[in-house]
C-alpha cells in the first residue's frame, strides 16, 4: 500500500453515467419531444427509496410512463438517444403494478446493492424530487412556482424570482493525534457506533473554518490544518458532504454542546479491527457513507507511513 493508493476515490452516490443536457433543456419544445418520444423512460423514487429491478444486474428501473404523467417533465438527462426522466414515486402507483421483479429499496440499500454509477443514478433523482417536492411554493411570496429548464429550477409567476435547487454543505472530517483518531457518537445513535464528527456549514463561513469550529464544538479538540479530500452528494434530504482532514496537538476530547452523546480517541489498531468486524468495543458507519471512506484512508495512510518508517 502506498500513500496514493490510499487517495480517496469516487464515494458511493457519484458517477452519475447522462448527459444532464445543461444548455438543450432551456428549450421546452425540444424536451416536450423527448417526452413524447417512445423512448422515453421514468426513474421513480418516493419517501421510502428507489424502484429498482433485481436481477443478473441489478439496477435502477427504467419504466415506460403514461404519457400524461410527462405534462411537467423533470429530465434527469440523456442516456445514449433515450431520455430518463423523474417521478415521484408516491405520486405514481402504476409505476409498482405488473412490475415483474421491479422492488422498492431505500436509496441507503440502493447504495450497497446497485453498481457505482446506478446508484448515482438513485442519489440524483432523489435529490431533485427531494427538491420539488418541498419547494412547490415561492420563497419569497408564496406563490405557487413552477417547473422550468425541465426540473433544474423553478420560477416564480407572481414576483419573478428564480429558485435554483437547494443543496445543503456539511462537513465531515477526519481529525488525528498521532496515530490516534477522534471519533462520536451523535445523540440518538445505538451504543457502540462511533464516527467522525460532521456539521453543517453556516452562513459567512468557508469550510475549512466549519471544520475548525464544528471540531472544538463539539469535542472541544482545538484542530488545525484542515485539507479537503472529498465530496459526496447525499440526499437525507438535501445535504453535499464535503469531506476534510485536519491534525490535533492533543488535548483531551468531551461532549459539550450536546449533539454527541460520546467522543473520545481511538488507536489506529482499533479503527483497523472495528473496520474488519472484529472490535466488540464499537463498530463504524456502512460503506454507503463518506465517514467510512475517510476512515478507511486515514487507516491505509497510517500504516504506509509506518511501513516506509520499518524499512
Ligand atoms: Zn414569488
Amino acid at each position: 500500500v502506498s500513500a496514493t493508493d490510499a487517495l480517496p476515490t469516487s464515494p458511493p452516490f457519484t458517477g452519475v453515467a447522462l448527459d444532464r443536457v445543461t444548455a438543450e433543456r432551456k428549450d421546452p419544445g425540444w424536451v416536450r419531444r423527448l417526452a413524447e418520444a417512445p423512448s422515453a423512460r421514468a426513474v421513480l423514487t418516493g419517501r421510502d427509496g428507489v424502484l429498482i429491478n433485481d436481477g443478473a444486474r441489478a439496477a435502477v428501473a427504467r419504466v415506460k410512463p403514461p404519457a400524461e404523467r410527462l405534462a411537467e417533465p423533470i429530465l434527469l438527462g440523456l442516456e445514449g438517444d433515450a431520455a430518463l426522466f423523474a417521478l415521484d414515486l408516491d405520486q405514481e402507483p402504476w409505476a409498482l403494478e405488473g412490475g415483474g421483479d421491479a422492488r422498492v429499496v431505500s436509496l441507503r440499500d440502493a447504495g450497497a446493492l446497485l453498481p457505482h454509477s446506478e446508484a448515482g443514478l438513485a442519489a440524483y433523482t432523489t435529490a431533485l424530487l427531494n427538491w420539488h417536492r418541498r419547494h412547490r411554493f415561492c420563497a419569497n411570496c408564496g406563490a405557487a412556482s413552477e417547473v422550468v429548464e425541465a426540473g433544474y429550477s423553478r420560477h416564480c409567476p407572481r414576483c419573478g424570482a428564480t429558485h435554483f435547487p437547494r443543496t445543503d454543505p456539511v462537513v465531515i472530517m477526519t481529525v488525528d493525534h498521532g496515530d490516534r483518531l477522534l471519533l462520536g457518537r451523535r445523540a440518538g445513535w445505538p451504543a457502540g457506533r462511533l464516527s467522525v464528527l460532521a456539521g453543517f456549514i453556516a452562513p459567512g463561513e468557508s469550510a475549512e473554518e466549519a471544520v475548525l469550529r464544528e471540531v472544538e464544538e463539539e469535542s472541544g479538540i482545538v484542530a488545525r490544518d484542515p485539507v479537503f479530500l472529498t465530496s459526496q452528494p447525499w440526499p437525507f434530504p438535501a445535504s453535499l458532504m464535503l469531506g476534510f482532514h485536519a491534525e490535533a496537538d492533543g488535548g483531551e476530547p468531551e461532549a459539550r454542546d450536546g449533539e454527541l452523546d460520546e467522543v473520545r480517541w481511538v488507536q489506529l489498531d482499533a479503527v483497523r479491527r472495528a473496520m474488519h468486524g472484529e472490535n466488540r468495543d464499537f463498530r463504524l458507519p456502512p460503506s454507503v457513507s463518506i465517514a467510512r471512506l475517510l476512515i478507511e484512508r486515514w487507516v491505509a495512510l497510517k500504516e504506509s507511513a509506518a511501513e516506509l518508517e520499518a524499512r
